[in-house]
């Protein structure tokens, strides 16, 4: 086990090196996008990070992921920040961590972490990692492939002529409470309900399939013929597909298949004022509170779930931690990071990260010889767009310390505030080029 892990060490290094020559094959693909179509929704390039580049980084992740030292963690970042730089068109000293949060892209070493977390627990079934789950049950996948084939996709016939019962099936989810169930009518009459609380992991949909599943196992033990209705078109469309390896859909299609000459199953819209499936959606409500507790493990969205906050966290916490100015400054404008955050507007990097044309961004990377300003003041962002009497007409008003994080989300969404601090900008980029021509 030990020769393995040292064998795997070596060629995880090797497979993470590798990742720098595939980003540059991956973004080199991205450029001519970029060059013919400046018009490419910046939130489409995030969604084709997030859905082809991250995917082709993290391949094999669910072994490498786990044991990252400092220089494969350095190595990624090199490496994420190739799509970065291109995407975000920041200056290309914006700090990698910077990138990560204006873009909303978490570092590549802590996605890398959580699908070697998924890999575990989902795969392996590691215990190592319970309290990432909160010890909570799983639901896991079966080999579907020795499932007769009658038995993978079972199809009943949707109303038995000669059936004693109607039974109404619903699913609920109120107030992150999740209930369901079971209501019985026999010549129009609501002979009996029967009402299940699951725990708030639960899935509707699979508070909807365990009712269906109730009604149909409910039949075989009174060995009476049922009509069943339920609005879930997901439930029926799961018994009629072969593709699913959750245990849990399979355990439901084996008691669907045991009563499928009892059971009629057909499916009715919701909320139109049939009265059995209104009569359900209510006790669906009142189960989430008042029935009777169900135990059915939980769903692989909800590790998908506990994983992105997980991410989110763990982000959140490596964040923090970077000190630099421009941490600092961004850290003063935005209020956390968040997946959802993406800025569009490449002076709005400028301005958050420092890093644009301002003498005292160019000093400090030794392209100018002074900080200041031709007007004698400190040239940085913040004099630009507030102070210096050379971009006065663009001038915004400077927020107080207490207000500038509301300021910059407003900001953001306001065209005429951008298109100010762009001119000023272009004002300050010509006093770079006067300084730069002036060095010697
Ligand atoms: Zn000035």
């Amino acid at each position: 086990m030990l020769g393995i892990t040292i064998d795997n060490k070596l060629t995880w290094t090797a497979h993470i090196n590798t990742l720098y020559d595939r980003t540059l094959f991956l973004t080199s693909n991205f450029n001519r996008i970029i060059k013919t179509d400046w018009s490419v929704n910046k939130n489409l390039i995030k969604f084709w990070y997030n859905t082809v580049i991250e995917k082709a980084l993290l391949y094999g992740a669910n072994v490498w992921g786990g044991a990252l030292n400092k220089y494969h963690v350095d190595r990624l970042h090199t490496i994420q920040r190739i799509f970065l730089l291109k995407f975000a068109r920041g200056y290309r000293t914006t700090s990698t961590n910077v990138l990560n949060v204006l873009t909303g892209i978490p570092p590549l070493h802590i996605a890398a972490k959580a699908e070697f977390l998924k890999f575990q627990i989902w795969v392996r079934r590691s215990g190592d990692y319970n309290d990432i789950i909160n010890n909570v049950q799983l639901d896991y996948n079966i080999l579907i492939k020795n499932i007769p084939s009658d038995m993978k996709l079972v199809s009943l016939s949707e109303h038995l002529p000669d059936a004693t019962y109607e039974v109404y099936t619903d699913g609920s989810k109120i107030n992150e409470e999740t209930g369901l169930d079971v209501c019985i009518l026999k010549d129009n009459d609501n002979t009996q309900n029967f009402l299940f609380k699951l725990k708030p992991y639960n899935s509707v949909f699979q508070a909807e399939l365990a009712a269906i599943q109730f009604a149909a196992n409910w039949a075989v033990s009174e060995n009476s013929k049922i009509n069943l209705y339920t609005d879930s078109l997901s439930s029926i469309l799961a018994l009629q597909s072969a593709s699913s390896r959750s245990n849990f859909v399979n355990k439901a299609k084996t008691d669907l298949f045991k009563a499928k000459n009892l059971v009629g199953l057909s499916w009715v819209k919701a909320h139109v004022g049939i009265q059995g499936n209104e009569l359900a959606d209510q006790q669906a409500k009142l189960a989430t509170t008042t029935g009777e507790e169900l135990l059915i493990p939980a769903p692989r969205s909800y590790l998908n779930r506990t994983l992105k906050q997980l991410i989110l966290h763990e982000w959140c916490g490596y964040w923090n931690k970077y000190t630099s100015a421009s941490g600092i400054r961004v850290r003063g404008f935005l209020d956390t990071v968040s997946p959802n955050f993406l800025i569009y507007n490449k002076i709005l990097i400028y301005f958050l990260s420092g890093h644009g044309p301002f003498p005292f961004y160019l000093h400090r990377f030794k392209r100018v010889n002074s900080p200041l300003c031709t007007c004698g003041l400190v040239g940085d962002a913040d004099h630009y767009v507030f102070d210096c009497s050379l971009t006065r007409e663009f001038h915004l008003i400077k927020p107080t310390e207490a207000s500038k994080k509301l300021w910059f989300k407003n900001l953001m969404s306001n065209k005429q505030a951008i298109g100010k601090m762009t001119n000023s900008f272009k004002i300050s980029n010509d006093i770079c080029d006067s300084l730069t021509r002036d060095s010697p």
